[in-house]
């Protein structure tokens, strides 16, 4: 009885549109997204992907990534 003190929170399946699936934890069954670790530009320490919307400051507020991270 006691264990359900969280919400519905568990392991989610992130597709991403480069085809990278991960996991991460969140209160959705799956996720879908255009950048992951695999070819997101901070990660791979390469330009692939020209940031003109703020998809990467989405991304990293979507899977609370830090600044710091975003740093090499
Ligand atoms: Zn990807």
């Amino acid at each position: 009885m006691k264990e359900k003190i969280h919400p519905d929170y568990h392991e989610t399946i992130v597709k991403c549109a480069c085809g990278e699936t991960f996991t991460t934890g969140s209160t959705k069954k799956e996720l879908r997204v255009d950048i992951c670790s695999s070819c997101h530009p901070f990660f791979t320490g390469k330009q692939k992907l020209v940031d003109t919307g703020g998809r990467v400051e989405k991304f990293n507020k979507k899977y609370g990534i830090e600044e710091q991270n975003a740093k090499e």
